[in-house]
């Protein structure tokens, strides 16, 4: 079985897909974290996250080592992931890796932006996890705070507004939801509903 789930930054896509892969004993990929490994690679290499050219050499060049790095999660690494991520050489040159890991037995679930879409458009189900700009820009901060960082709720919900812009916009496999794909709006849900829901989603449209 395969489960692609996509959706805006925050939405609580990533929570749902490793419980599902844990509740299904499938494969996980966090998808984001390729173009995060890109965008921080050339961050690193003072390259020009602009130039498509040298972003299509980066992500040709990607190793499975390059994702073991604890610094991808962060705030950065999303914003630099955005920018690389509007580029069709970086994105046509992580297909095959996407599509021999959800192809490999037992299956996957694949969570991102463009799985339903461009990467998996026949899995057995798609999943659409949004919700309001707001409430995600609060799950965000609240975790920062959690995590003793304090940084205004503000300052996060302009980030996401503006990572949804470029993401959504760009021209190259931009976010929207997949003609068949169910959408789960999270925004009233904590994450053990968003679960149980998405169990609900699945166990309806797979045979
Ligand atoms: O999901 P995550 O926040 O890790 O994604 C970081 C960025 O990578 C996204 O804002 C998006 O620009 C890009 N991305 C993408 N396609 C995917 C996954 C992520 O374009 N399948």
């Amino acid at each position: 079985m395969i489960i692609a789930i996509d959706g805006p930054a925050a939405a609580g896509k990533g929570t749902i897909a490793v419980k599902l892969a844990r509740h299904y004993g499938l494969n996980h990929l966090d998808t984001g974290l390729l173009y995060r490994a890109i965008g921080r690679l050339m961050a690193d290499q003072g390259l020009d996250l602009d130039d498509p050219v040298a972003a299509g050499a980066v992500a040709r060049a990607l190793k499975p080592a390059d994702l073991q790095n604890a610094e991808l999660r962060g705030r950065e690494a999303g914003e630099l992931a955005s920018r690389v991520a509007v580029h069709a050489d970086v994105r046509a040159a992580l297909v095959d890796f996407q599509r021999d890991f959800a192809r490999t037995p037992p299956g996957a679930v694949l969570d991102g932006r463009d799985i339903g879409t461009a990467i998996c458009p026949d899995a057995d189900v798609k999943i659409f996890v949004t919700a309001s700009p707001e409430v995600r820009a609060r799950r965000r901060t609240d975790e920062l705070n959690a995590k003793g960082r304090d940084v205004p709720y503000e300052r996060i919900l302009a980030e996401i507004l503006e990572r949804d812009e470029r993401d959504s916009h760009r021209s190259a496999a931009p976010l929207r939801q997949a003609d068949d794909a169910v959408r789960l709006d999270t925004t009233a849900l904590d994450a053990e509903a968003a679960f149980a829901a998405a169990i609900a989603i699945v166990e309806a449209g797979h045979d």
